[in-house]
């Protein structure tokens, strides 16, 4: 399908076609081949007007939390009240083990049978740039599509909050009822990342959850992530982090978690955060790829590969200095530098540049 049929499907395309568009739309971004990149840049740059009015939610929290339950109860209510619901999963451990452990369509059985809603698992390849990079693109597509919820699921392990975090427009941290007892276990780093900590499986223990709730609540106050009550008056223009309970298994919680979220969303319209958050986002996606661009341009440079052996055991065994190995290399990359320096050393003996 070239690029402008494909764009025409996935933007007003009727559903069984649009579904094919997207998922061939995906396709194309993920191949390496330069040609299909090139029809995935044209079809990504028409389709990004078409991004604007969604909201993205991240969503995180260590396995067994109950972040499908919840994902499958929250998509039927967003659906229920006329969203369209897409969820995306960022999983690099996926490629380990051998499967998608994310947004497995089982797990989502009632959400991936209806047709407003759109799942897809962790794209599989090894690295979490990579993994992070699949996923922004495929959420755009399925914004262009009108999907106009993105829910971006992820485990509570590692780098993989961040990178959630950093593409999304609210970051959800969900939490065990006995997260309370063990305050060490949640590092200030994923607080800092967490817009609104929720605390499921309340139905289990409700006393359980409520200590958990005020103590999450004092440690967030503690680390200042929490407006003081004392202080909120002053600046209602800044979102204080909340705590809330929920059983995703009941679905009780769920409106109230839906309205906390549009608080979140309604006050960062207003303050100009929300376009804040998702330029900077943009704007870091792309010195991100251009990092990993020039890094790739680097290690592919004939010049760099002929060296690059000679110059890593030098290194190694303490015969040349880590930054004088990398200048020389640096220097190989790009012959206009070489010349450069060619012509001062020529100079050298004896003439003087005056
Ligand atoms: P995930 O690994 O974070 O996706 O967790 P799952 O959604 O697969 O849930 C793990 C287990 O917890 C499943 O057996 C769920 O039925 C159960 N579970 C999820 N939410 C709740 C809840 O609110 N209350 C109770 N009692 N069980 C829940």
């Amino acid at each position: 399908m070239p690029s402008a049929s494909l764009f025409d499907s996935i933007v007003g395309g009727p559903p069984l076609i649009q579904r094919r568009a997207i998922a061939k739309a995906i396709t194309l971004l993920e191949s390496t081949r330069a040609d299909h990149r090139a029809q995935a840049d044209v079809l990504l740059t028409r389709m990004l007007p078409h991004t604007a009015k969604s909201f993205r939610l991240g969503i995180s929290g260590v396995p067994g939390v109950g972040k499908s339950t919840f994902i499958e109860v929250l998509g039927l209510y967003l659906i229920d009240q006329g969203h369209r619901v897409a969820v995306l999963a960022v999983d690099p451990s996926s490629s380990i083990s051998g499967g998608s452990i994310l947004g497995d369509k089982t797990r989502m059985e009632k959400l991936s049978t209806n047709e407003n809603a759109y799942i897809r698992p962790s794209p599989s390849s090894g690295t979490l740039g990579g993994v992070a990079e699949k996923t922004r693109e495929a959420m755009l597509v399925c914004e262009a599509a009108a999907y106009d919820i993105v829910l971006v699921e992820t485990v509570g392990v590692g780098q993989s909050e961040t990178a959630v975090a950093n593409m999304t427009d609210m970051f959800v941290l969900l939490q065990l009822p006995n997260a309370g007892d063990d305050l060490q276990a949640i590092k200030r780093g994923v607080m800092e990342l967490a817009d609104l900590v929720v605390i499921n499986k309340a139905d289990i223990d409700s006393a359980a959850a409520t200590r958990a709730q005020a103590q999450i609540t004092a440690s967030l106050r503690l680390l200042g992530l929490h407006g003081h009550p004392d202080r909120a008056h002053h600046d209602r223009q800044q979102w204080h982090r909340k705590v809330i309970q929920i059983s995703a298994l009941s679905g009780q919680g769920i409106e109230g978690f839906w309205a906390a979220v549009l608080e979140f969303k309604n006050l960062q319209m207003s303050n100009g955060q929300l376009s804040t958050r998702r330029q900077h986002q943009a704007l870091s996606w792309m010195w991100e790829r251009i990092d990993v661009g020039l890094k790739q341009m680097f290690q592919n440079n004939p010049a760099v590969r002929e060296r690059l052996p000679a110059l890593s055991a030098a290194v190694q065994s303490g015969r040349m200095a880590a930054s004088t190995a990398a200048r020389q290399l640096l220097n190989a990359c790009d012959p206009g530098r070489d010349l450069g320096s060619m012509a001062e050393m020529k100079m050298v003996p004896g003439s003087s540049p005056a």
